[in-house]
């Protein structure tokens, strides 16, 4: 059963403080048992920017600290920013707003810069990067291992992790391994999107019950998600704010507290350093 003392941690949703629900999806993730969240910010388009320097992905930084900090107060636990820029901003970058690859390259790498600013002031807890999850041209390709390996450079100066967008796969080792060159350690670096397996980084599992299922009998290190993108036009995209507490409930009843304590406990432990355990003081 899912008790006053388990932290129930989502790795990875967005919260619209403007467009949609926001603030009640946090409720409704705590109504259910939801303790800690990670919220990464929304791709800066999504949100009316259209950055032309490093320092217009401020804006979206900036609005999505506001919306954690409102979201803390409403959880018995806490929530903290992850910050970064969407990998898929350079295909419109490249296609819709004539960039050159390596142009859009500089300034998604700015945009990285001046969110690691917000990790080394301690506003943020970790970096958000990544490489598209469709096929590119190669030089957009090249481009995009840019800018996540400059993302792996800042995560390793600050001693933070990096979460990633990538193309589906249980196998990233590579990507681990040029993290591992830039100084940051694999296990700071974690896949979001993942399935229930994976080797390299970290993965952050969709929390759809064959996913868990897998990365339970596993036992290795993984986290659990949603993805929740708070997008009125794409609900049912991804999965509802409820869906974490639900499933660690159902985790629980099938025996995993285990892969439960793993997920909530050890694995944030060990990836961002925080203490979902220490953090939590139920109402
Ligand atoms: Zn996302």
């Amino acid at each position: 059963m899912l008790d006053d003392e388990t932290p129930v941690l989502d790795n990875h949703l967005h919260l619209d403080p403007d467009n949609h629900r926001g603030i009640d999806a946090v409720r409704d993730f705590a109504r259910l048992g939801g303790t800690h969240l990670l919220v990464v910010n929304k791709p800066s388009w999504h949100l009316g920017v259209e950055a032309e320097t490093g320092e217009d992905f401020r804006a979206v930084f900036e609005r999505t600290i506001e919306i954690v900090d409102e979201a803390s107060s409403e959880l018995d636990g806490r929530a903290w920013p992850v910050l970064g820029v969407h990998p898929g901003l350079i295909t419109r970058l490249v296609d819709d707003r004539g960039f050159s690859p390596n142009d859009a390259r500089d300034l998604m790498q700015a945009g990285i810069d001046v969110a690691a600013e917000y990790v080394e002031s301690g506003e943020a807890l970790a970096l958000k990067s990544g490489r598209p999850h469709y096929e590119v041209d190669d030089d957009v390709w090249a481009a995009s291992n840019a800018v996540m390996r400059r993302a792996f450079e800042r995560g390793a100066e600050l001693d933070c992790a990096v979460q990633l967008h990538a193309e589906a796969s249980e196998d990233m080792t590579e990507v681990a391994d040029w993290a591992e060159e830039a100084g940051l350690p694999a296990h700071k670096v974690v896949k979001h999107y993942a399935s229930g397996r994976l080797e390299g980084p970290i993965p952050s599992v969709m929390s759809e019950k064959d996913r868990l299922e897998t990365a339970a009998e596993r036992g290795e290190p993984f986290l659990m998600e949603t993805d929740y993108i708070d997008d009125p036009d794409r609900p049912g995209a991804v999965l509802g704010p409820k869906t974490v507490p639900r499933r660690v409930r159902w985790l629980l009843e099938g025996g995993h507290e285990d892969a439960v304590r793993i997920a909530h406990v050890e694995t944030p432990e060990r990836v961002y350093g925080i203490d979902t355990e220490g953090t939590l003081e139920r109402a």
